[in-house]
């Protein structure tokens, strides 16, 4: 297959530098990192690696920013409301630079990247909407009446954030807009395969001149940048997504520092969907493989273990075959496109040997797919189903990140999946695909995870809180939830007998 390699546009930045102090400044150590576009394998830019040096900089300017600076000093929630309302703005009219840059560099098909680019903007003006209206609650005394209780709530301070690859624009948006609309001060770490729009971002809220020096830095590079800022005593806050194996270092981290810090760990997952007998198959069996191939399987809330009720096993494979068989793969910015590649040559090595690892179980078979895209340059992989799979196996319960489906052997009762989901040993997602409310009670019940889809996967909008359970992390993103974890309570006791 002949996948083009669209050329990226000016970028109205310089991509060598970072945003840091209201500057853009280049490493001090000279250390440069390139980026690819992964559904070619060629570099589309050159980008630069910071030292640590650099983060202690980025830091110091957040914190000066954060205890001198007028952002939580003089600007009143509504002032802050109005920079997010403008920063929302000028994405707005970025939007197709925005689009096109975060294809070419994630392989994301263009159509999706528009939703995602929508949602982004809507988050700034939703999170914006939060900005005035920090509360506090008067609690009165019951034993003595001169006494005066109330709280106020204070943003945190500084807060390092580090993302992970796969919703650049997206995630970057989960962050920084309750934080900046909390009146937090940011660091923020893209994933080092994919820093061009937050680059683009940061050049769009310094365009807005709404938001003073330092409240909004970027450092740029892999696991030493990362680690620098987890470990620097001056960031309050830290806000993590990414695998399990970072997360759990990142948390020992925290918990090492001088200063111990709130941290919110948002992490992979090995979402389960349950099929019951009683539904549309041939919708059911789309909504399914969207919810395990969208992102090319490269999303934390994948449905990747199958639960299928055996009365339906054998009538519904061929339509989950033939709706994996039909997905569009193609040069993601084609409108018609509907999957892309993974993200760099690790994580298709890693899928290639998960394949391998499925093909050698027992009695597990390959559906479909299975192998990579013939032709292409880039880091192509067919959709992948797996039927018969042992819910023990290890394709069955290790988070993959790739268009890997695995077909659990058949089930006969909905206690008997609650009962084996119980040991997953993550919690972020699961999906149930029935018209019996009784079973929709029972599991939304039961399942300890924090989204459960009933009949469709994956529709997220910001308002609702959203992350995991065990190994899948804690803290919330999206909604109330995000925003208040911005803000740390302070109580006021006032003797109103004093003069
Ligand atoms: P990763 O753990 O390899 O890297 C995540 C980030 O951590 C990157 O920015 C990386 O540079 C940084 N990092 C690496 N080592 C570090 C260290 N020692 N200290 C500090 N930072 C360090 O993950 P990834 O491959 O970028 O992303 C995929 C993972 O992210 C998957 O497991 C996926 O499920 C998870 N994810 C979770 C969510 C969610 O909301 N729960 C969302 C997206 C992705």
């Amino acid at each position: 297959m002949t996948i083009a390699a669209t050329s990226l546009p000016r970028l109205p930045f310089d991509a060598s530098l970072t945003y840091i102090n209201g500057a853009w400044v280049g490493s001090s150590s000279n250390q440069t990192c390139d980026v690819e576009n992964p559904a070619t394998g060629t570099v589309i830019a050159t980008v630069c690696e910071n030292s640590k040096d650099d983060v202690d900089a980025a830091v110091q300017a957040a914190y000066r920013a954060f205890h001198d600076g007028p952002w939580v000093n003089e600007y009143s929630g509504a002032q802050r409301r109005d920079a997010l309302l403008g920063l929302a703005s000028a994405i707005e009219q970025h939007r197709s630079a925005l689009e096109l840059i975060e294809s070419i560099n994630v392989g994301k098909p263009i159509a999706d990247v528009r939703v995602e680019v929508d949602d982004t903007i809507d988050l700034f003006r939703h999170f914006a909407g939060y900005a005035d209206k920090v509360e506090g609650r008067h609690i009165a005394s019951q034993t003595n009446q001169k006494l005066e209780g109330y709280t106020v709530k204070v943003p945190v301070g500084v807060v390092g954030f580090i993302n992970a690859f796969n919703y650049p624009l997206n995630l970057l948006a989960w962050k920084v807009a309750p934080a900046l609309a909390a009146g937090c001060t940011v660091v923020f770490k893209p994933g080092p395969q994919t820093p061009l729009t937050t680059q683009y971002f940061a050049y769009l809220l310094e365009t807005t001149g709404l938001f003073p020096e330092g409240v909004f830095n970027v450092v740029l590079g892999g696991a030493q940048v990362g680690q620098a800022l987890v470990d620097h005593d001056l960031v309050d806050k830290v806000g993590f997504t990414g695998s399990v194996a970072t997360g759990k270092h990142v948390i020992r981290s925290t918990a090492s520092t001088a200063n111990v810090r709130a941290t919110s760990v948002e992490l992979g997952g090995k979402s389960p969907g349950v099929v019951m007998p009683d539904v549309d198959l041939d919708r059911t069996a789309k909504l399914v493989v969207s919810g395990c191939m969208s992102n090319t399987g490269m999303n934390c809330n994948a449905l990747t273990r199958l639960w299928v009720h055996r009365s339906i096993y054998d009538a519904f494979l061929p339509l989950l075959k033939a709706a994996a068989e039909s997905l569009v793969l193609g040069t993601p910015q084609d409108d018609a496109t509907e999957m892309g590649p993974l993200i760099d040559r690790r994580q298709y090595d890693r899928v290639l040997e998960y394949i391998r690892i499925g093909r050698a179980e027992d009695r597990a078979s390959v559906l479909t797919g299975g192998e990579p895209l013939e032709g292409a340059s880039g880091y192509w992989v067919r959709p992948t189903i797996f039927s018969n799979v042992s819910p023990e196996a290890r394709i069955a319960k290790e988070e993959i990140f790739g268009p890997v489906l695995s077909v659990l052997e058949p089930f006969d009762s909905l206690d008997e999946v609650i009962e084996v989901e119980r040991r997953n040993e993550f919690g972020l997602a699961a999906g149930i695909f029935t018209r019996s409310h009784k079973d929709i009670a029972k599991f939304t019940r039961k399942m300890r995870c924090g989204t459960i889809w009933v009949n469709n996967y994956n529709a997220l909008y910001s308002y609702l809180p959203f992350g995991g359970f065990r190994n899948s992390g804690f803290g919330r993103e999206l909604g109330y939830e995000s925003f208040d974890g911005y803000l740390a309570t302070k109580a006021i006791i006032d003797d109103v007998s004093s003069e």
